[in-house]
């Protein structure tokens, strides 16, 4: 997960957020089978509208594993936290609550969540606060000389993103053999920059 910073809020959600989130928290309250849906705003759909600024905060890259390129149908907008939580329900047009992320980390992630995930436009995140890459598995590790707090952070966003998956160890072990043969190395033209 490398650290992004996040972007100025879009002005649509600074206009429309808060009254989008209570109009949701109502409707959600009075009736849990109410769906969640991308409003249209001027015939634009929402998400369309935010998917720019999303991904050029990311470089188009998956916020969580980092994965890139993302096509078309695998750049979902995840709610970090969750649309289903009634404790969440007033922040699901939230601008800070809304990543890009790829169909691997949202299938894997659902509807979890846990106090102690990481954010990567969190101020204090910093990838080497927290996991080291071991570079034999192609696997992330909780940072064994950290605190105890911070190897169950890691350890949780480990499991919640998937990002052991052994599809990902695969594609970051050629990701990495392809960069250290490279004659050009441009970071942002590769998946996984933490491990770069
Ligand atoms: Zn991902």
């Amino acid at each position: 997960m490398k650290k992004f910073t996040r972007a100025d809020e879009p002005q649509v959600l600074i206009d429309n957020a808060a009254t989008w989130n209570k109009e949701y928290a109502e409707k959600k309250t009075a009736n849990n089978n109410y769906n969640f849906f991308w409003r249209t705003v001027n015939g634009e759909k929402l998400n369309r509208m935010l998917y720019p600024i999303l991904s050029l905060q990311t470089q188009h890259h998956c916020s969580f594993c980092d994965k890139y390129p993302l096509d078309r149908g695998d750049d979902t907008i995840d709610h970090f936290y969750p649309k289903s939580n009634p404790e969440f329900y007033h922040l699901v047009y939230s601008w800070h609550n809304l990543y890009l992320a790829c169909n691997g980390c949202q299938k894997s992630k659902m509807e979890q969540f846990d106090k102690d995930l990481l954010k990567p436009d969190d101020m204090h995140y910093q990838f080497d606060e927290y996991f080291q890459y071991n570079y034999n598995s192609h696997n992330l590790e909780p940072r064994v000389d950290k605190s105890d707090n911070h190897q169950r952070k890691a350890k949780v966003t480990i499991e919640i993103f998937g990002l052991n998956h052994p599809d990902l160890s695969k594609a970051r072990k050629h990701a990495f053999e392809r960069f250290i043969n490279a004659d050009e190395k441009i970071i942002d033209d590769y998946n996984f920059r933490f491990i770069l």
